[in-house]
């Protein structure tokens, strides 16, 4: 599996936007964005480059890529195949992006981060409809449930997790069963419960020239 190595920090600052990369420091004054909010390196400090529209593109397809921690690749072909599709391209992928099993593990409260999430599900802790699934990637669709493998349920990791998820508020396209340990997905997911810092419409002309 690829996996996306800078410095997670970093990574925000560049983009001058928390992207939430870290779990639970993010939300804390420790947060690499709240300390310094300006660009890492030497010149950091200095004023911001006015962008271009095609630096702006850029600079918002980077976001959505490493909010999700995808490689470039994997992100080109979420967006060529959104844009291959009717309807509106950029809900069709953040829909896509949202209903990658690691995304659904996340958003439910049963991993820090995106990357805990997908290192959660690579092991195997999770079944999509009863079935073993260990793809982060999977499309989780509407209808189907995740839940914690019965093995996985002993381990301390997920031990006591029931009491901190009824404490979870979690988007409107998933349904939550804490003493199950049950994520329904109910609905397509859309763009108002993403949380997303970057600006989808740029990338999707990106792509779309
Ligand atoms: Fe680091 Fe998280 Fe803050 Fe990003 S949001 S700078 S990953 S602590």
């Amino acid at each position: 599996m690829a996996v996306y190595n800078n410095a997670k920090c970093r990574v925000c600052r560049r983009s001058g936007e928390k992207l939430f990369l870290k779990g639970e420091r993010c939300y804390t004054a420790k947060c690499g964005v709240v300390r310094r909010a300006y660009p890492p390196g030497q010149q950091g400090k200095a004023k911001r480059v006015r962008l271009t529209d095609y630096g702006l593109q850029l600079r918002e397809k980077q976001k959505i890529r490493r909010n999700y921690g995808l490689m470039e690749k994997q992100f080109v072909n979420y967006v060529e195949d959104a844009v291959s599709q009717k309807g509106n391209s950029a809900e069709i992928l953040l829909s896509a992006l949202e209903r990658r099993l690691d995304n659904v593990v996340y958003r439910a409260g049963l991993a820090p981060s995106r990357k805990s999430a997908r290192l959660l599900v690579n092991h195997g802790h999770f079944k999509v409809n009863g079935k073993r699934m260990d793809i982060p990637s999977y499309q989780v669709k509407v209808g189907e449930i995740v839940t914690i493998s019965e093995s996985s349920r002993k381990n301390n990791y997920f031990k006591n997790i029931s009491e901190q998820l009824t404490k979870m508020e979690v988007p409107s396209w998933m349904a939550l069963d804490p003493k199950k340990l049950e994520i329904k997905i109910v609905s397509e997911p859309t763009s108002k419960e993403v949380m997303l810092v970057a600006d989808i419409r740029p990338v999707i002309e990106y792509y779309s020239r």
